[in-house]
């Protein structure tokens, strides 16, 4: 089973909460329901639930933040929300092509935490864990424990950035990266932003979407003072998903500077459909965040149950075409191991 503990940092940042002080984000991280059975009671699923989940779990265990548990509809295992964290028995099914690194990571990875797929960018695990964990994240092999760089490795990374001026950009990504202390964080931002030709930061995240409290002031306090042009790509995959906390969330980082898109997963049972695709760009212009990509799945073993077909993709972004402005219809692409981009499908 794999299984990421809240770092012993994160333990630390918990704090003594009263019944009327709101729980802080770090005790929401460390509060995540990690137990199948606990999922399914707090829904009010059937039983016969339960044994898939907890199978699904021992391969990739369950994590979701109550704040995102909030928004699902009980007594629904259809329920867009839950589908993407529910663990089934089929995870444990092999499925032809569907693999572990179905990106070749580990070909790509120049040193621990820093991966260099693409020309001008480099992309650094900034934190080993997530506050969900998204059952079909190309991700969900990923040998964190390979890849969580001492202060030693950063150094080490940091001058790598520091001798190819072709870098431009930095992507911080996880994990989440946000999972990550603000302490860690600052310090990280301002090593890259003494590096003259990095021009942007960019962080992928979920946090502002299953943990919305996360925004906090201490994070905005280092996003805001950098130098680096700041892009914060958040993944969204369902309308259902932006509720008010997210919407005031997104509000605190375009105030501090930050342009937000949108990546999203094209996921069976989820979000398969026009009508919920073009929701969910609707939605997402009204939290102020453009809707950038939409992936078809990356074929990582245990997730091939979401699985839509390419042609049947390009049928949804053309009738997504049909109802929305141009400027809301994600690009449709796929993650090519060893393309110089991302793959227009
Ligand atoms: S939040 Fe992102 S990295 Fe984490 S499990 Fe979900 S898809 Fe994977």
């Amino acid at each position: 089973m794999i299984t990421r503990s809240p770092t012993p940092l994160q333990r630390r940042q918990t704090r003594e909460t009263t019944p009327d002080t709101p729980p802080s984000w770090q005790d929401q991280l460390a509060g995540v329901i990690r137990d199948p059975r606990e999922l399914c009671r707090r829904l009010g699923l059937d039983a016969s639930w339960l044994a898939g989940a907890e199978a699904g779990h021992d391969l990739f265990e369950v994590r979701v933040p109550e704040a995102f548990l909030g928004r699902m509809r009980p007594g629904d295992p259809a329920d867009p929300l839950l589908r993407q964290v529910l663990p089934l028995a089929s995870e444990a099914e092999t499925t032809p092509s569907f693999v572990a690194d179905p990106l070749a990571e580990a070909e790509s990875t120049a040193a621990p935490g820093l991966i260099h797929k693409y020309p001008g960018r480099v992309l650094l695990i900034a934190s080993p864990s997530c506050a969900v964990n998204c059952r079909y994240c190309f991700r969900r092999h990923f040998p964190y424990d390979e890849n969580a760089p001492s202060r030693a490795q950063w150094d080490r990374t940091l001058a790598h950035l520091h001798d190819d001026p072709s870098i431009r950009e930095a992507i911080l990504s996880g994990g989440d990266p946000l999972a990550a202390s603000d302490r860690q964080l600052a310090w990280l931002v301002e090593r890259l932003e003494a590096i003259p030709h990095l021009k942007r930061l960019r962080i992928h995240t979920r946090l502002p979407v299953v943990i919305p409290d996360r925004i906090d002031a201490a994070l905005l306090q280092w996003l805001s003072s950098t130098r680096l042009q700041k892009v914060v790509v958040l993944h969204i995959n369902h309308a259902n998903e932006i509720d008010e906390a997210v919407i005031g969330a997104c509000t605190r980082l375009r105030e501090a500077g930050a342009t937000l898109l949108n990546q999203s997963v094209l996921l069976r049972g989820v979000n398969d459909g026009i009508a919920p695709l073009a929701e969910l760009s609707e939605r997402l212009v009204e939290a102020g965040i453009l809707p950038y990509y939409l992936h078809v799945l990356d074929p990582v073993a245990g997730a091939a149950h979401f699985d839509v077909p390419d042609d049947e993709a390009r049928e949804l972004v053309a009738g997504l075409r049909d109802v929305l402005p141009g400027f809301l219809v994600p690009r449709l692409v796929r993650e090519i191991p060893g393309e110089a981009s991302k793959t227009p499908l």
